[in-house]
C-alpha cells in the first residue's frame, strides 16, 4: 500500500507514482536549488531490527541532504526491551517531534503495523520477504538512466526470488515502466502467488542471458528460510551464479544490477562486480535520491516544489 503519506510498498502502485519519483529523483540528481530547505526542521527516525548498510546511510544521507535531522533509533538499547509496546514506543517517537521513520524489519508487514500507530508518515525499508520500495525505485532509475523508455526491454531477476522483497519491488517498478520481467531460478526459489502474474518465469538460466537488456542478480536469502526449506548455497551457485564464463553470453549492450551485499564467487564472480556492464555502484548512488524523492513525498513538499 502507497499513500501520500506513507511508502509501504508498490504492490497497488500504478505507472504515474513510479514515473513521478524517478522523475523528481533525476532532478535531484542534476542539482534542485535549495534542496537543504526543503525538509528543513523535519526529524526522521531510522528503526533498523536488520541489518543494513546501503538503505540506512542513504535514508540518512537523503534526509540530511533536504535538511531534515536524522536519529537513529537503536532497538537493542530501547526502552523495546523493557517491555514497552511499539504502540507507545510510536507514540514516544511522536511526542518528541518525529514526522517520519524509515523501518527495516525481518516480519513482512511491520511497516504497516506500524502506521496504524503512528500518524506521521512510514516508510518501509524492508519488511521479510515482502518488499523494498525504494530500492525497486533505485532500479527503475537505474534502467531509465540506461535506457530511457523501458517499453519492451527485458529486465531478466536472477537466484533467490521467492525470498527476495527486492525481486517483488524491482519487477513491480519496472513491469509499471513497460518492461518485460523474467524472473529466473531453481524451481524451488521462485515465486508461486498470483501477484507476480506480469513476470515470466524460467529455470533455464543459460536460454534466458542472451535476450536481456538487464540482468539483476540476487543472493540467497539465507536468513529467511527456515532450516531445510533453501537449497545449499553452493548448489544454487553452481546452477544460477553469473560466472564470467556466463556473462559472456549475455547481449554486449545489456547491463548487470544486484542490489547487495554481493556474495563474491556465490551469485557472483569478484570480477564482475565493477566489470564495465555493471551499474551496481549506481544503483547505490541511485538510492540517495529516490529516497530523497520519497521522502519529499510522503513529507508532503512535492507540491511546493513543483509549484515552484
Ligand atoms: N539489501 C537488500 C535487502 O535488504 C538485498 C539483500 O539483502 O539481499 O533486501
Amino acid at each position: 500500500m502507497t499513500t501520500a503519506c506513507h511508502l509501504l510498498d508498490l504492490d497497488g502502485a500504478q505507472r504515474p507514482f513510479v514515473e513521478t519519483l524517478v522523475s523528481r529523483a533525476r532532478q535531484f540528481k542534476a542539482g534542485v536549488p535549495n534542496q537543504g530547505l526543503r525538509l528543513r526542521g523535519r526529524i526522521v527516525v531510522g528503526m533498523f531490527f536488520e541489518p543494513s548498510t546501503r538503505t540506512a546511510t542513504s535514508y540518512a544521507v537523503a534526509a540530511q541532504r533536504l535538511g531534515a535531522v536524522w536519529l537513529d533509533f537503536r532497538s537493542e538499547e530501547s526502552s523495546l526491551r523493557k517491555g514497552e509496546s511499539l504502540e507507545d514506543t510510536m507514540r514516544t517517537l511522536r511526542a518528541i517531534g518525529a514526522d517520519a521513520v524509515v523501518v527495516r524489519h525481518r516480519e513482512a508487514g511491520f511497516p504497516h503495523l506500524l502506521a496504524r500507530h503512528f500518524p506521521g508518515s512510514v516508510h518501509n525499508a524492508g519488511d521479510g520477504a515482502h518488499a523494498h520500495p525504494t530500492q525497486g525505485l533505485a532500479d527503475a532509475l537505474t534502467l531509465v538512466e540506461e535506457f530511457g523508455d523501458l517499453t519492451g526491454r527485458r529486465v531478466l531477476i536472477v537466484g533467490d526470488i521467492a525470498h527476495s522483497r527486492v525481486a517483488r519491488s524491482s519487477a513491480k517498478a519496472a513491469h509499471l515502466l513497460g518492461a518485460d520481467v523474467v524472473l529466473c531460478g531453481p524451481p524451488l526459489l521462485l515465486p508461486s502467488q498470483p501477484a507476480w502474474g506480469f513476470a515470466a518465469c524460467t529455470s533455464d538460466l543459460e536460454a534466458a542471458l542472451p535476450g536481456a537488456d538487464a540482468v539483476i542478480m540476487l543472493r540467497l536469502q539465507i536468513e529467511r528460510g527456515t532450516h531445510g526449506e533453501l537449497p545449499p548455497a553452493d548448489d544454487v551457485a553452481r546452477a544460477y551464479g553469473l560466472t564470467l564464463q556466463r556473462s559472456q553470453a549475455m547481449a554486449p549492450h545489456a547491463i548487470l544490477m544486484h542490489p547487495g551485499p554481493v556474495n563474491r564467487g556465490l551469485e557472483l564472480a569478484p570480477e564482475l562486480v565493477a566489470a564495465e556492464r555493471s551499474r551496481i555502484a549506481h544503483q547505490v548512488e541511485n538510492g540517495v535520491y529516490v529516497r530523497m524523492a520519497a521522502l519529499e513525498r510522503t513529507l508532503g513538499h512535492a507540491d511546493r516544489e513543483h509549484a515552484a
